[in-house]
């Protein structure tokens, strides 16, 4: 407890799932948290309030990942309020499943634009102010390693792609000891995939553990990471999936 007093962190996407239960756990840590939403104004606000009542620091930004604009604007608005930006966590995204021919356009370029464009632009934006031993975490998907259905090519694509781009950056800001990690996440219980789905017998069937994740498991292991003990940790994809790479 109190491992992350006096950093400020900035969670992409955190009005639901995976990213709300990240935003709540840093807080728990002791960060003060700035984080994004698209669309959902009341459940970021509740997130922010539920931090609040628990006596921890936060802030909601509307700002979509896919414009370069809002990504910028977020960050200024993040360091303005929380006074600095010391942990980014990218973690808005989101998947069209679908066979690639069938695929919309429009969809597989929202998939580009949000889960690779919008990680990019966002740790350019926030390496303007991230002091050294700062955080990058990104979260990817255990898709980026094992796609054991048709029709999740584009979304594995763009996971794949941020593992890269993960261990390329841990090579440019290890001088700096900033530390650049992707977690990937397994089938976890969120809207994008609720465990009682029409996918999650699926799912079960290619994990070793019979149970979907849940968004505090994953939260567990970014608070791993945005904390003093992981310093040596840089440059790696850490899966946390129930066995669904293995
Ligand atoms: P949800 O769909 O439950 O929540 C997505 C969150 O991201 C919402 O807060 C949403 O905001 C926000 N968001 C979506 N698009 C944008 C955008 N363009 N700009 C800003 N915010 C946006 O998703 P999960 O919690 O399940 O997923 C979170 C991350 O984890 C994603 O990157 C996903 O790929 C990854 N992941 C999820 C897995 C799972 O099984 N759930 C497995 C592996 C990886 P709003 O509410 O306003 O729409």
């Amino acid at each position: 407890k109190d491992i992350l007093n006096g950093k400020a962190a900035l969670v992409t996407g955190a009005s639901r799932g995976i990213g709300a239960a990240i935003a709540q756990r840093l807080a728990a840590d002791g960060a003060a948290v700035a984080l994004t939403y698209s669309h959902s104004k009341d459940r970021a606000e509740k997130v922010v309030a539920d931090i609040r009542s628990a006596g921890g620091r936060a802030h909601a930004i509307q700002a979509d990942s896919a414009k370069d604009e809002d990504i910028a604007a977020a960050v200024d608005e993040t360091v303005r309020v929380l006074g600095g930006l010391d942990i980014l966590v990218n973690n808005a995204g989101g998947g069209v499943f679908g066979p690639v021919q069938e695929l919309p356009l429009d969809a597989i370029d929202t998939m580009i634009d949000v889960n690779i464009r919008g990680v990019v632009v966002g740790i350019r934006e926030a390496l303007r102010h991230l002091p050294d031993g700062g955080r990058i975490i990104t979260i990817g998907s255990i898709n980026a390693d094992r796609i054991p259905f048709p029709g999740g090519s584009v979304y594995g694509m763009t996971k794949s792609a941020v593992a890269g781009l993960t261990r390329g950056l841990a090579r440019e800001l290890g001088p700096r000891n900033i530390t650049v990690n992707n977690v990937q996440p397994g089938p976890t219980d969120t809207d994008a995939n609720p465990a009682d789905g029409p996918m999650s017998g699926n799912m079960l069937g290619w994990m070793a553990l019979d149970r979907f994740g849940r968004s505090e498991e994953i939260a567990a292991m970014v608070s791993y990471l945005a904390g003093p003990e992981s310093a040596f940790v840089t440059g790696a994809s850490l899966d946390i999936d129930g066995g669904f790479g293995a």
